[in-house]
């Protein structure tokens, strides 16, 4: 399994200037483990066949690329979709937290801790775990326990223990601060699984190659489908592990375009917004030196986006470096053009995609009226059925 930026990160876990590991001594070591044993594990043939053998009849893969002809006439360009939204548990979640939870049971951790936001994680992380036969237990801000009742309803049918965290803004910041406490009291007997391309090394490079595959397969088909690469990549951003994992395996395609497209929620001020690398300035937060939407003196800034999945301050380090070396470009859709990016899809091509792939369309979508004749694949990072509540509540659906 390879993937990312020439052989990044290098043998301190950074991309470029950013990534790291800025965690507290305690952390070091467990950190230091986890590194030597993902590594290890990825490069063991017998590792890597049980995983392709769980992603193949449990999770569902490959996913199909599909054309979309109708979006394409309308666009003026070849639209090609990666459909991450017909994994089981309907995201691309599914192949990280199927991953870790294995690697877990191989380095003989008894019980997985998680975070969510918006629970998505938490799913899957729940789902992975009854797979295996290994407890889990997932912390999850107290606001979020209220907002996203269905997902903690799903967890506790995968027989999770949902843990409300009430400290600080009781969302996902506080909830990723309490799954590493948890993880620092029993690191031997305990796993965190971590749900995006963020934190310390190695988790940015651990997510990344778990989630490499949708990059790998999306290649190939593409390949296959049109006999050629396509001219751009397009995923969107909020942690940024749907986006590394397509973008992987083009990085060394120099005439693939790579587009990753934030939240840019109601405007650009501040606090309106979930646009990390187009707001944001360096910093450290979660253990990782990466972009950051914080003040002047450091304070994170609160974050807005119709999209609870892309609702995060920070971003990976290896995006930030993408970013700042013109490999890949970064933009920001708002919740109104994802919401019209949504609807467009869904009456064009019958597919309901996740408000956080909305923004996705909608940033290709401005790609393409700048680049006709053009191929455009799109990482279909998640299905839509989850954000019905909020369709209706802003009067997109009926
Ligand atoms: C969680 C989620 C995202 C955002 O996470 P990344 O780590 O940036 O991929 C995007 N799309 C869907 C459907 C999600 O559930």
């Amino acid at each position: 399994m390879t993937g990312g930026v020439g052989g990044y990160p290098d043998a301190r876990g950074r991309f470029g200037a950013f990534g790291g590991r800025y965690v507290p001594e305690t952390l070091m070591g467990a950190l230091k483990r986890l590194e030597s044993e993902a590594r290890e594990a990825l490069a063991d043939a017998s590792f890597l066949a049980r995983l392709d053998a769980e992603l193949d009849r449990w999770v569902g893969r490959p996913s199909p690329l599909t054309p979309a002809p109708r979006l394409s006439a309308a666009w003026g360009v070849e639209v090609l979709l990666k459909r991450e939204d017909l994994n089981h548990t309907g995201a691309h979640k599914i192949n990280n937290a199927l991953g870790q939870a294995l690697l877990a049971q191989k380095m003989g951790a008894k019980r997985i801790v998680a975070e969510t936001g918006a629970g998505q994680h938490g799913v899957a992380s729940a789902a992975a775990c009854a797979r295996l036969g290994m407890g889990c237990r997932v912390y999850m801000g107290a606001v979020d326990v209220e907002r996203q009742a269905p997902n903690v309803a799903r967890m506790k049918l995968f027989g999770a223990e949902v843990v409300p965290v009430t400290a600080g803004d009781a969302t996902l910041r506080a909830a990723i601060d309490e799954a590493m406490r948890d993880w620092v009291s029993d690191p031997l007997g305990t796993f965190y699984l971590l749900g995006s391309a963020v934190g310390p090394h190695p988790y940015p490079w651990l997510v990344r190659e778990l989630q490499s595959v949708i990059g790998r397969e999306a290649r190939q088909q593409a390949l296959a489908t049109t006999g050629r690469l396509p001219d751009v990549v397009v995923a969107c951003v909020g942690g940024g592990s749907n986006a590394i994992g397509a973008f992987a395996p083009f990085v060394e395609d120099d005439a693939v375009a790579l587009l990753g497209v934030e939240a840019g929620g109601s405007g650009p001020g501040l606090g309106q917004h979930a646009a990390t690398i187009v707001h944001g300035r360096p910093g450290v937060l979660h253990g990782t030196y990466s972009q950051l939407l914080q003040d002047e003196h450091g304070q994170i800034h609160e974050t807005h986006s119709v999209s609870a999945g892309l609702d995060y301050p920070g971003v990976g380090p290896e995006h930030a470096h993408l970013a700042a070396t013109g490999r890949a470009t970064y933009t920001a859709a708002t919740d109104t053009e994802a919401l019209d990016a949504l609807e467009e899809v869904a009456r064009m091509e019958g597919i309901l995609v996740a408000l956080e792939t909305a923004h996705a369309f909608a940033g290709a979508r401005v790609w393409a009226a700048a680049n006709p004749g053009k191929t455009v694949l799109i990482c279909v990072s998640g299905r839509g059925d989850k954000d019905l509540g909020i369709l209706q509540s802003v009067g997109r659906a009926g």
